[in-house]
């Protein structure tokens, strides 16, 4: 949301007809952002996406790697007539379906590729307000609040180039971290309280969640964004995961600290992918047969998960 409302808006005042589609829904507390109300969800509008797709000459490709990351819009994209630009910053991108592209694994966000973007460009004096929060919001987001080591000095270049231009943002962080529902703030003690298993002696931590908490407490997609990253703040914890039964899949998020690679994991046990301490996959097998899955996974990695160095 952050990187594509931030370059909507950048392209908007140069008078294209420029339209943003979700792949999925979103959570309700990314509202607040400027433009989300005209951003389609793919999976609720599919006609009227596929239509703009088939009039469409540009597609940009923002925050994912390849196109199966967009689910049911896929076969749509890998169809689509036009050009189609990739901007990531994931691992292994799909290069062959990209007209155009820059991937950077060294960059903290996508929202921090479009500002160079728009930079390069030439035309940063043009950035406007709703760009700078959107933009801002994908940074901060994906830098943890700045605290991951993803958080280069250009990062901090680029937000006090924000604040230059007007930016407030103390307001982005409270629209993003006091905005939450009183559902969304029960089920995460829910979760804490119930369904959280601590592996001491393999410094990892899991959440599972079976898919009656999500429908006890009308959690949507975007809900259970973040939630991953509580268990790593337990002393000694170097290896994070969460795995939500959202039905039609297990969806498995992990996270780590130091030198533990869930690229790698997520990649061999889940058949997902991502940054080498951010990563995620999915999985058809039951909620318990995932959670067995990893269960074996930690016993395998063993070694490299009790050998604590950063
Ligand atoms: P999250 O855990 O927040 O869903 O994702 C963490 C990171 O891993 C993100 O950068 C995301 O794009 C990536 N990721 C999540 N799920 C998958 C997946 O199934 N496949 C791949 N290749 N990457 C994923």
């Amino acid at each position: 949301m952050g990187s594509t409302l931030g370059l909507y808006h950048f392209l908007h005042q140069f008078g294209h007809d420029v339209t943003v589609i979700s792949p999925t829904n979103w959570a309700s507390f990314l509202s607040w952002m400027p433009g989300t109300k005209v951003v389609l969800d793919y999976e609720r509008e599919t006609e009227r996406c596929n239509q703009l797709l088939n009039d469409a000459q540009w597609v940009f490709c923002l925050d994912f790697n390849t196109l199966s990351r967009t689910k049911r819009m896929e076969e749509k994209l890998l169809s689509f007539k036009g050009e189609r630009i990739l901007i990531d910053h994931h691992q292994q991108p799909q290069e062959e379906v990209f007209t155009y592209g820059i991937s950077d694994t060294l960059k903290s966000s996508t929202a921090e590729m479009v500002f160079d973007f728009i930079k390069g460009s030439g035309h940063i004096k043009k950035l406007s307000i709703e760009s700078a929060e959107c933009l801002y919001a994908g940074v901060m987001t994906d830098t943890g609040s700045f605290r991951f080591p993803s958080t280069t000095p250009g990062v901090h270049r680029m937000i006090a180039d924000l604040m230059e231009s007007g930016l407030q943002h103390s307001n982005v962080h409270e629209a993003l971290f006091d905005n939450f529902t009183e559902n969304r703030f029960r089920f995460i003690g829910n979760v804490l309280l119930h369904r959280m298993e601590i592996f001491y002696e393999y410094n990892a931590a899991l959440i599972s969640v079976p898919q009656h908490d999500l429908v006890k407490y009308d959690i949507k997609t975007g809900d259970t964004e973040g939630l991953v990253n509580y268990p790593l703040s337990i002393q000694g914890i170097k290896l994070a995961a969460i795995i939500i039964d959202r039905g039609e899949e297990r969806k498995c998020s992990f996270r780590s600290k130091g030198d533990f690679d869930v690229n790698t994991f997520a990649r061999t046990y889940f058949g997902g992918g991502g940054h080498f301490n951010a990563a995620g996959g999915q999985s058809k097998e039951s909620l318990e047969d995932v959670v067995n899955v990893f269960k074996k996974a930690l016993k395998a990695n063993a070694e490299q998960l009790c050998t604590y160095t950063f």
